[in-house]
């Protein structure tokens, strides 16, 4: 038995899924696939999906699963590899999809990893970074690039950090993915690790609770 190679990072916004999940894809092999950067790259397309994720994302609430759903089967179905997710699921109905679509393709089921950060670290985390938004690259403000080393992207503080929207996104958040975690649990499909500390300090413990 290896490490677990079909993975979904859970927690948070603001609790460093991107940076980790992009981490494992390097260590381990895996394609990397973040909703949240699919979707606000949808946004500001000239078309009616783009219109309609706006409406949603402005608000700080959650794109409707049927949604979100048709964007990650599309990606599963390209790439035809195993995976880790950033982003998502985001609701119950999202995992109990996810978990029929891979027993559909005879994949394994995934495993869960949950990044636990309080919300006050988060607040402050959230109120100090920038981060390129074509590819979720995040860094702290005063030690960015002015553009994306991986994508060329300019770096700035992105639409969706301002403290009421955050604290939005974080309320939506306990309501709809929270429940995600006894779901996993209940498969015993669950990896629970604290998520501060440096982005080293995080992924050493997460590859330490995912070995077999
Ligand atoms: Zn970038």
């Amino acid at each position: 038995m290896g490490f677990p190679r079909q993975i979904l990072l859970l927690g948070p916004p603001g609790a460093g899924k991107g940076t980790q999940a992009k981490r494992l894809s390097r260590e381990l092999g895996l394609a990397y696939c973040s909703t949240g950067s699919v979707l606000r790259r949808e946004e500001t397309r000239p078309t009616e999906l783009g219109a309609e994720i706006h409406g949603f994302l402005k608000e700080g609430h959650f794109v409707p699963d049927e949604l979100v759903l048709k964007i990650v089967y599309h990606w599963l179905q390209a790439v035809r590899a195993e995976f880790v997710l950033d982003g998502f699921p985001r609701t119950l109905a999202q995992g109990s999809a996810l978990d029929a679509f891979l027993a559909e393709s005879e994949r394994p089921a995934a495993t869960a990893i949950y990044l636990d950060v309080p919300d006050e670290v988060l607040e402050s985390r959230v109120s100090r970074r920038v981060c390129c938004d074509p590819c979720g690259n995040v860094w702290v403000r005063g030690e960015a690039p002015p553009k994306c080393p991986d994508c060329d992207g300019l770096v700035g503080p992105r639409g969706d950090d301002s403290l009421d929207l955050y604290r939005s996104r974080l309320a939506e958040y306990q309501n709809k993915t929270l429940p995600l975690l006894p779901y996993y649990e209940g498969h015993a499909r669950l990896r629970r690790i604290s998520g501060e500390g440096s982005p080293t300090e995080v992924f050493t413990r997460m590859m330490t609770a995912l070995q077999p």
